[in-house]
């Protein structure tokens, strides 16, 4: 059986992996490649940690990521301490799993290592234009004239995906009139000391995290706005320095004085659907292809973790690869659409007014356990035992 894995980001290449080391013929077709350097971090939590230990990187993971103490919510305007998430004590006691923070290109690295050592053909720097899908195989052409055969394609092509668009061809990511603005700073030793754990201020309408990722060698920052311009979603928008200090006018000096160190800021605009049906006979949509999400709950990556092992556990003895296509959907689906439900709730959460913030932060600090049974239900998941019973 030969597999084409279009897109070779977090859900294809883990797929690949899981899919090689059931000995399967498996193809990866990616328009980019795996050295280009996105400079963005990425929050890897308990249930995704799971998987990448299905995978048998784990030890070349935790070396290279960091493992955050806690994560600290203040007041952009004062950076005033709202309330503290103690991680560290939550992952011994409460979470099955660590919680980690990666530079978005070191994992990609990881997952392209390890697919290759299991025998994946990786092909990159080739864009796929076109899809067919015949009676009894798979045909993608790239835009340089080049043509691929397979019985079965795993579209994991992102939020834009050309198959998504084949296979339903009126459906359309909607932008949720939100925009992110990401950077990545050197870390110096002349540094605020609060940058060195993980932070997110929040204020009206917007919100900034930051974490330090190698090593404590870079910062890593996201800010997230309510914008009603709308935005693409790709690497290559860059923004300038006067329309992030725009956004942040009400924002303390210590926070400004981090953007202001940032040469390259790129905005991306925040998509996310409900998509009914993820497959056809011979092509199943995985990962952001099939279930984008906002950021506000930092999952769309771990769930495209979760996908991979589920999708390539199901196809391991499958002898109806069609039906399995329909399970995966099946299975998936219910998590997947809460994670979604959650993450898009989560906005107004983040950015309500000053009155409201310091309420809702209130209660979180009297009541720890709202916040820390929503975190078990995402953070404890096992997808390989969900999977298997
Ligand atoms: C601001 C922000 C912060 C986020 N933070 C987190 C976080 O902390 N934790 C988390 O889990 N998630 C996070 N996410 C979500 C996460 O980035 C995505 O859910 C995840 O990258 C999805 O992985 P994927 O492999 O499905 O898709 P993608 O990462 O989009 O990968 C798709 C791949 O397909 C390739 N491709 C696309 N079209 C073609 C084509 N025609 N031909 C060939 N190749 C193609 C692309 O080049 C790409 O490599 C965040 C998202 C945003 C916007």
């Amino acid at each position: 059986m030969k597999i084409i894995v279009l897109g070779g980001g977090i859900a294809g290449l883990a797929t690949s992996a899981f899919l090689a080391k059931q000995g399967k013929h498996v193809v990866v077709i990616e328009k980019g490649n795996s050295f280009e350097d996105h400079g963005a971090g990425i929050q890897i939590t308990p249930n995704a940690e799971k998987v990448i230990k299905q995978l048998g990187i784990y030890d070349q993971f935790k070396e290279i990521s960091d493992q955050p103490s806690s994560i600290n919510i203040r007041e952009i305007d004062t950076t005033r301490r709202l309330h503290s998430v103690p991680l560290d004590q939550y992952c011994m006691n409460e979470f099955t799993g660590d919680y980690h923070h990666i530079h978005r290109q070191d994992l990609i690295k990881l997952l392209s290592v390890r697919s290759k050592e299991l025998g994946v053909e990786i092909i990159e720097n080739e864009k796929i234009t076109k899809i067919e899908e015949l009676d009894k195989e798979v045909i993608v052409s790239s835009e340089c004239g080049n043509s691929y055969q397979a019985d079965f394609l795993i579209a994991a092509d992102g939020l834009n995906s050309i198959a998504r668009k084949y296979l339903f061809p009126t459906y359309a990511p909607k932008f949720r009139n939100f925009s992110a603005w990401r950077s990545l700073i050197k870390i110096d030793k002349d540094i605020d000391k609060i940058f060195l754990e993980p932070n997110l201020f929040i204020s009206k309408n917007l919100h900034f995290v930051t974490y330090p990722i190698r090593k404590m060698s870079y910062l890593n920052c996201v800010l997230i706005s309510k914008d009603i311009d709308k935005k693409k979603e790709s690497w290559k928008e860059n923004a300038s320095l006067s329309e992030v200090t725009a956004l942040i006018e009400e924002a303390n000096q210590t926070v400004k004085n981090i953007f202001l160190q940032s040469t390259n800021i790129k905005k991306w605009g925040l998509y996310d659907h409900f998509l009914p049906k993820w497959h056809s006979n011979r092509i199943s949509l995985i990962g952001d292809a099939a279930h984008p999400m906002l950021p506000f709950m930092a999952q769309g990556g771990c769930s495209s973790l979760e996908d991979s092992f589920a999708l390539s556990y199901l196809m391991k003895n499958s002898k109806n690869i069609s039906d399995t296509f329909f399970r995966f959907q099946k299975i998936r689906n219910k998590r997947v659409r809460k994670i979604q439900q959650i993450s898009s709730r989560n906005r107004f959460v983040f950015h309500q007014p000053l009155l409201i913030r310091s309420l809702i932060f209130k209660i979180l600090e009297l009541f720890p356990f709202i916040l820390l049974s929503r975190l078990k239900m995402i953070y404890n998941y096992d997808v390989a035992s969900r999977i298997k019973n």
